[in-house]
């Protein structure tokens, strides 16, 4: 039986938060496309991104995604997403790095790739565009980080980007709306567990 008292606490708390949060919301007035960055090294970067996809796809939105890097097109969430009508899905990469050991290659590819987002920045009729795994490129200096920044921000008003991949330049931190961190705590890749259907391709 919960006494009187900590019942009223609580009510009082409760309103006084709710006093707070309302106020937060009011505050939010502004409607415009929004930049997202998911990096850091635990896992959920892509997934993530994936889960908007699912989202948007609910609100009768029309997506774009681009891969990098990876050329390997046996993920779950391409299957799936290729089916759904207002998708339109591209894999821009040929592999690692260390897979194609050819660096002028792997610069003409990225820099193809780019060509092929920079079509869908332009298209007004996407509403979001998931750019998976764009951080290598930039990281390895493939893609000018300042020139696809210039590139974003001349994106239509209302489009919303994603981008994932571990060490994101502090440049298009800066220029994103909302940046977040996966923070690795554990991985059971790291206690011998191969990459499983549904969890992690
Ligand atoms: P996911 O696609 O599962 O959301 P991610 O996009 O955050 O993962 P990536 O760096 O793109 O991570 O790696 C993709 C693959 O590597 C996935 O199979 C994922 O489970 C695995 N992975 C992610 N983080 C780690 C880690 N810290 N150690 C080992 N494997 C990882
Ligand atoms: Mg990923």
């Amino acid at each position: 039986m919960i006494d009187s008292a900590r019942a009223e606490r609580h009510r009082n708390r409760m309103q006084r938060q709710k006093e707070v949060v309302d106020a937060a919301i009011a505050k939010a007035d502004r409607v415009q496309g929004l930049l997202l960055v998911h990096t850091g090294n635990g896992k959920g970067k892509s997934s993530s991104a994936f889960g908007m996809i699912a989202r948007a796809l609910g609100h009768g939105l029309r997506v774009g995604v681009a891969q990098f890097i990876k050329g390997r097109s046996d993920t779950g969430e391409e299957a799936f997403f290729r089916q759904q009508k207002n998708v339109t899905w591209h894999v821009l990469g040929e592999g690692f790095t260390w897979d194609t050991q050819d660096l002028e290659r792997d610069i003409a590819t990225a820099q193809r790739g780019w060509s092929v987002v920079q079509k869908m920045l332009r298209d007004p009729a996407l509403d979001l565009i998931v750019l998976d795994e764009l951080t290598y490129p930039l990281k390895f200096g493939w893609l000018d980080t300042a020139a696809v920044i210039h590139d974003l921000k001349n994106r239509p008003p209302m489009q919303h980007v994603v981008i994932t991949g571990r060490a994101a330049p502090d440049a298009l931190c800066d220029a994103a709306d909302t940046v977040t961190e996966m923070n690795d705590i554990k991985h059971a890749f790291r206690a011998g567990i191969q990459a499983q259907k549904g969890i992690d391709l």
